[in-house]
């Protein structure tokens, strides 16, 4: 493999989860792997014959051997036996003392150092890297909570020498969560970085000012994170199993492994659904089965997230500061992700909160970012004073439906509002784009989210307002809101990010290029909606009245129809123009006869009333 010396990687070394990334000349990017994920579970199994596995591998077989699969290895950084005391008791690997005031992990017999472990973990991301890069990795820069005291972070140093890797920096987590969204250009702000995480809650004030960070108070709980809301799920399940297949029921460790499992995948679904189904198969045609509802889940959540906010007061006492003195709130670890948790900590703040980095890969981004500026790598990310391309949604047919357009000064806002294109449409799918093509096709893809829940109506009646908002950092947030039931929906993304200046220049000069092609291309898609809203017409009438036609009426409309369904498959706005004549006019004897129905029941009408 090719020496580089020239990429650093950026490493986030969780409790729960790690993973790398990098940077480009368009940005930080995640390390994923052939399947497309980016996080590796911190977890190592160890087996029979001295193998280790790591990651996801390693998580699935804690199922069948919890005692040989260790995890939570960053809680015993640099500890003593003494520090760890609480830890050892839900831990259920072995842990003895180690030389000088440390602890080791026993391993089949063998005591291995909590570096060691972190550094498994570490050549794993390594590795990876190399893979996704193809080229060595000899560097990096390693994230720590900013709460970690010399001891934790010495030996976070180590773990990655024995991992093959020169540390070129540690970084306080918060910290490289505030550089990925580039909050490190504030002139001097106040930040609160939120990190709820699978075991651990931090919260973070820091001060930003003429790019250096400055941390004024930590808070938060080694003891709270997503396991919590786990647990919860299975208490619930565990509770209702018992009530239902009998009292004694014994839950032996590979079911509990299982229910932990499923509790998970149900909490993690409940993020974007609204239900999420459990089936627990018990052996014996004992099979239990639950639906279980947000509502449901949230009511269970919401004393986890009072304590975070206990949290949050006190990182804000001891700062000196109140809620509204933050000026920018960073939400990290993948238990952000939850609805109830981002309205809640807004809330709170009475802002808008940052999540438009995935919450998860942010710390590695900002890792990588950190790791650029080492690497002299000029950061080529653009600075917003303007948008620098428009902004808008996929309109039917794949139009490119502008609501910001380029050049606007920001914060800047919009909003217009669409309707649903089929009778009784209950889900509206909000497609993000960017670039100045007028086909969706052409333009860069930002997000995209659904809106769920909207009312039954007949098509074209809902009014569906799409909101696009960015703020004077260049994150957008797009909402959309049904009127009539105010059902909501948003996302939050960064249209800035992994673009460079070169790249817009090209993508505007692009759509100068393509304007005529792109300007018949969109007048297709315009006259095919209203080909279809013809067609649909036609063939309600004809339901409803096509008796009255005559033979060779009907079938010249028959005619027609079909040639306009074939014309609409061409590109050729003309020909579809022309058919759409066609038809209607072929229709013609249809409608009027309509009209004169509808006249003759006005007439009778009035006559009944006049009697
Ligand atoms: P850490 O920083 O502690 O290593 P992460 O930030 O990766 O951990 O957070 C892991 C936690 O986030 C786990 O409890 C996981 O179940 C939870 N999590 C991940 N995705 C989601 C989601 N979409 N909704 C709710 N929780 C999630
Ligand atoms: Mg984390």
């Amino acid at each position: 493999m090719p020496e580089t010396g020239g990429i650093i990687l950026g490493i986030d070394l969780g409790t729960t989860n790690s993973l790398g990334a990098y940077m480009t000349a368009a940005g930080p990017v995640v390390v994923r792997d052939a399947g497309g994920a980016a996080l590796v579970p911190s977890v190592l199994a160890f087996g029979p014959d001295g193998q280790v596995t790591v990651g996801r591998q390693a998580k699935a077989h804690a199922v069948e051997n919890p005692l040989s699969t260790i995890y939570s290895v960053k809680r015993l950084m640099g500890k003593s036996l003494k520090d760890v005391a609480e830890d050892l008791r839900v831990l259920p690997y072995a842990i003895k003392p180690g030389p000088n005031d440390t602890v080791l992990v026993d391993v089949a017999g063998s005591g291995r150092t909590p570096q060691e472990l972190s550094a498994m973990v570490l050549e794993d991301i390594r590795r990876r890297a190399e893979a996704a890069l193809g080229v060595k990795i000899t560097q990096a820069v390693i994230t720590v909570p900013a709460y970690f005291d010399d001891a934790q972070r010495q030996a976070t140093r180590d773990a990655g020498r024995l991992a093959g890797l020169e540390v070129r920096r540690i970084v306080n987590e918060p910290t490289a969560a505030a550089l990925a969204y580039g909050l490190d250009r504030k002139s001097d702000s106040c930040i609160a970085v939120y990190d709820l995480g699978g075991g651990t809650f931090d919260i973070s004030i820091l001060r930003c000012s003429e790019g250096v960070f400055q941390v004024l108070s930590t808070n938060g709980d080694t003891r709270l994170g997503g396991d919590d809301l786990d647990r919860e799920l299975i208490d619930m399940l565990t509770g209702e199993i018992r009530a239902r297949f009998g009292e004694e029921l014994e839950f032996g460790p590979a079911t509990r492994q299982a229910l932990k499992a499923f509790a998970e995948e149900a909490k993690v679904r409940l993020s974007d659904y609204q239900q999420a189904k459990v089936q627990v198969d018990l052996g014996g045609g004992r099979v239990f089965e639950r639906i279980i509802t947000r509502d449901e889940f949230e009511a269970r959540a919401a004393k986890w997230i009072d304590h975070t906010l206990e949290h949050c007061r006190r990182a804000l006492a001891d700062a000196g500061l109140a809620p509204g003195d933050i000026e920018e709130v960073v939400m990290v670890g993948g238990c952000t992700r939850i609805p109830l948790v981002r309205r809640r900590i807004a809330e709170f703040f009475g802002r808008n909160v940052y999540t438009a980095v995935n919450p998860d890969e942010v710390v590695a981004l900002g890792a990588a970012v950190q790791a650029g500026i080492l690497a002299g790598m000029k950061r080529d990310t653009l600075l917003l004073d303007v948008t620098p391309l428009s902004v808008g949604i996929e309109t039917l047919g794949g139009g490119m439906g502008k609501l910001i357009m380029r050049n606007s000064a920001v914060p800047c806002m919009a909003s217009e509002t669409f309707t649903t294109c089929i009778d009784n449409q209950s889900a509206v799918d909000i497609h993000i784009l960017q670039g100045e093509r007028e086909l969706a096709a052409d333009c860069r893809s930002l997000g995209r989210f659904v809106l769920r829940g909207v009312p039954p109506m007949p098509a074209g009646m809902p009014r569906i307002s799409v909101t696009f908002l960015i703020d004077a950092n260049g994150i957008l947030n797009v909402s959309a809101r049904e009127l009539k039931s105010g059902v909501e929906a948003s996302v939050q993304v960064t249209p800035s990010h992994g673009l460079t200046a070169q790249q817009v220049d090209a993508m505007v000069k692009e759509s100068y290029a393509h304007a005529m092609e792109d300007f018949e291309a969109h007048r297709v898609i315009d006259l095919r909606n209203e080909a279809t809203r013809v067609i649909n017409a036609i063939e309600k009438a004809l339901g409803a009245r096509g008796h009255v036609l005559a033979a060779s009426d009907r079938a010249r409309l028959d005619q027609a129809v079909a040639d306009l369904k074939a014309a609409m498959k061409s590109e050729d706005g003309d020909a579809i123009d022309a058919a759409m004549r066609a038809a209607n006019e072929a229709a013609q004897a249809l409608t009027a006869d309509q009209m004169n129905d509808v006249l003759r029941q006005t007439a009778t009408g009035r006559k009944i009333s006049e009697f």
